[in-house]
């Protein structure tokens, strides 16, 4: 039943919009987000125009208004999750500028079980799941964390962090270790999930001044690989889940930006344009497709294309002073989908 729904699903890609509410002290009376509809239109005012062409309409296959829940936009995803028991490789991304909630959406604002973003999420339904499963098939369960800063890998779980950049050159095992010297780690509860990942983000801060300076400007990637045994037959599968918390998308601006600031903005824009191109022509089904273009992708390649599934969350921030940040968001994310 979980194949077919996820065979149901139309493509492999697919790219759903969140708008986040306003926060506390904005002023919450001029928003640009004109109208969302039910089939995943979403209409965009522009704050500095009037009259004629004041409006942009775009189209996703959903777009979360900004009361939605953790708890609704999970239950959206979870016959994806599910699917990487089946033996599928999965794609979660989450794009967008800087506050736009890619955070709040992959990990949550906090680690209450309400707040609880789509990585915990996903880690406790596979979990519930493969103990419900527990007769037929015993599953294997292990996380990596790596992020790309610079276009360079780190592994975020590994005891030498401030010396340990990977290669990922010997990738293609199929269905394995993408970024193969990236310490894998066995976990048999949400609660080494959540351990780890502190870990994870404690390590993340290494060397940089500021943690959110430094989460903004790099990409974070939490993989999930299962591996499951067929106890009736003793068949295996293999399947693994991308979560993918990306660099700030914002242009910077060539005059504001100098040295390292600029290097980095050169740096995010290429893989995130890298990985806007590879979607692309996965979704026009390209016979090449350029992988090697970003760490980013080639780190991904396994799980990008194929049988794989990809979801791309497109945040965006509702306020006038985000207008052009928005629109390029979403002419973006119009691109891919
Ligand atoms: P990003 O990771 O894109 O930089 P964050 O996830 O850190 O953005 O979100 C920026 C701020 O907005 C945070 O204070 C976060 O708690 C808040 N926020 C984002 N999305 C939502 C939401 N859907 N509901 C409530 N608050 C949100
Ligand atoms: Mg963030």
């Amino acid at each position: 039943k979980l194949f077919n729904e996820v065979q149901e699903l139309k493509g492999n890609i697919r790219v759903y919009c969140r708008v986040r509410p306003f926060l506390p002290g904005q002023d919450g009376k001029t928003t640009i987000i004109d109208y969302i509809g039910e089939n995943g239109e979403i209409l965009i005012t522009n704050p500095f125009k009037q009259g004629k062409d004041v409006c942009r309409m775009f189209k996703f296959n959903k777009v979360f208004n900004t009361h939605a829940s953790q708890a609704e936009v999970f239950s959206d995803i979870q016959p994806l999750i599910r699917s990487v028991l089946d033996g599928f490789n999965v794609c979660i991304f989450a794009y967008g500028q800087t506050g736009s909630g890619k955070t709040y959406t992959m990990s949550g604002p906090g680690t209450s079980k309400e707040d609880w973003g789509v990585n915990y999420r996903a880690l406790n339904d596979l979990f519930d799941i493969s103990l419900s499963r527990r007769n037929a098939f015993s599953y294997e369960v292990g996380v990596q964390m790596v992020e790309i800063y610079n276009e360079q890998v780190r592994d975020l779980l590994s005891n030498d962090i401030a010396q340990k950049r990977l290669g990922i050159w010997s990738t293609s095992q199929p269905n394995g270790l993408v970024v193969p010297d990236a310490s894998l780690h066995p976990v048999k509860s949400t609660l080494d999930v959540l351990q780890l990942m502190e870990i994870g983000q404690t390590n993340r801060a290494v060397g940089s001044t500021a943690l959110n300076e430094r989460s903004s400007r790099s990409h974070s990637i939490l993989t999930v690989h299962v591996r499951g045994v067929d106890l009736k037959n003793g068949s295996t599968s293999r399947g693994c889940l991308h979560l993918i918390d990306l660099a700030g998308s914002e242009r910077v601006e060539r005059s504001e930006a100098i040295g390292d600031r600029l290097k980095e903005a050169q740096y995010i824009n290429k893989s995130l344009s890298a990985l806007g191109d590879v979607i692309f022509s996965l979704a026009q089904k390209n016979a090449h497709v350029p992988y090697r273009n970003s760490k980013l992708t080639q780190v991904l390649q396994s799980s990008l294309g194929g049988q794989a599934k990809t979801l791309m969350f497109v945040q965006i921030n509702p306020d006038t002073g985000s207008y052009s940040e928005t629109i390029s968001t979403l002419k973006f994310a119009e691109r891919v989908s």
